[in-house]
């Protein structure tokens, strides 16, 4: 019997096409997975017998590295949040909660602040700024295509989910970069006229210079994941690098003396409102705390 690893890109309806060596198969769960009632999701690699007509069986999934839970893909690497510059304009808290939520759960975060043809060609300050968080940064138009190539860079040899607020070009920007891709895009209430939120299965797209992403966007849910309130630090990497030198190592760096994040943001070191958004978030954790 011939056997083969593949990626699982779409699940539906007890079936799971199986990407391999370039071909998709059709192929069922087999064995102690069908007993189990495993969920086999997108993202899953798997160990697959070759049937005919380009079917296959299931015989194990590889052990995951990761799965996100909402859309529920494993094994997702990167997540690239997008912005738009204009129409609407950037949310930084909304930006800084979800570089937060990347870290927390270990995705590598790509920022994306899109239609800058809107902004009259002029990014304005927050590229530079997260540039020297040291995140990967990227400035894209969907219409011109400005960008468009180096996002495709960016996602090759990962699986990748987009993020960011409803009307930022997320589905845009995956149609810019998918010859042939329709995803329907336009404002929030076109998208539920059309029939968008409905049940959707989630799908994984292939780009064509390699990279897998989600048609979906992820972080649908923007709660923060449980985090107690001294790890949140960890996740602004300015703050990260200047908590060493406050005088209390326990310092949550809001009132405390000797604190060396306060002083820096005082210094102007720090974005001002960077670390306003850290007090928020902070209150946030502390609050969910005693959830769990
Ligand atoms: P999504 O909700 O994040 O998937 O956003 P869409 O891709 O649906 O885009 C929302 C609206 O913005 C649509 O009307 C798009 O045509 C428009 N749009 C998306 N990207 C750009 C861009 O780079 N420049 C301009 N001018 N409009 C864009
Ligand atoms: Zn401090």
């Amino acid at each position: 019997m011939t056997y083969r690893e593949g990626l699982v890109v779409r699940a539906r309806g007890g079936f799971f096409d199986v990407e391999a060596d370039g071909e998709v198969r059709r192929c069922v769960l087999r064995g102690k997975y069908r007993w189990r009632r495993q969920e086999v999701v997108p993202g899953d690699r798997v160990r697959f017998r070759l049937l005919p007509e380009h079917t296959g069986a299931i015989e194990e999934v590889l052990p995951r590295e990761s799965c996100l839970v909402r859309p529920a893909v494993a094994n997702v690497r990167q997540v690239v949040i997008v912005m738009s510059l204009a129409a609407p304009p950037v949310n930084r808290l909304l930006l800084d909660r979800l570089l937060v939520m990347a870290e927390a759960i270990g995705l590598a975060p790509v920022v994306t602040f899109n239609k800058v043809d809107l902004a009259a060609g002029e990014p304005g300050p927050l590229p530079a700024l997260y540039g020297r968080l040291g995140y990967p940064v990227l400035v894209t138009s969907a219409v011109t295509g400005q960008g468009v190539e180096g996002l495709a860079a960016r996602l090759q040899d990962n699986i990748s989910v987009f993020a960011g607020p409803s009307g930022a070009g997320k589905s845009s920007l995956l149609n810019a970069m998918l010859p042939g891709l329709r995803l329907k895009t336009g404002t929030v209430s076109e998208k539920i006229g059309r029939g968008r939120h409905t049940t959707r299965h989630v799908e994984l797209l292939r780009l064509p210079g390699g990279g897998w992403v989600a048609d979906t966007p992820g972080f649908s849910q923007l709660q923060l994941p449980p985090l107690r309130r001294e790890e949140l630090g960890f996740c602004f990497p300015e703050i990260a690098g200047r908590a060493g030198s406050c005088r209390f190592s326990s310092c949550l760096h809001r009132q405390e003396p000797g604190c060396a994040v306060r002083a820096a943001v005082e210094a102007g070191e720090i974005d001002a409102e960077r670390y306003s958004h850290y007090l928020e978030l902070l209150e946030e954790v502390i609050r969910a705390e005693k959830d769990y």
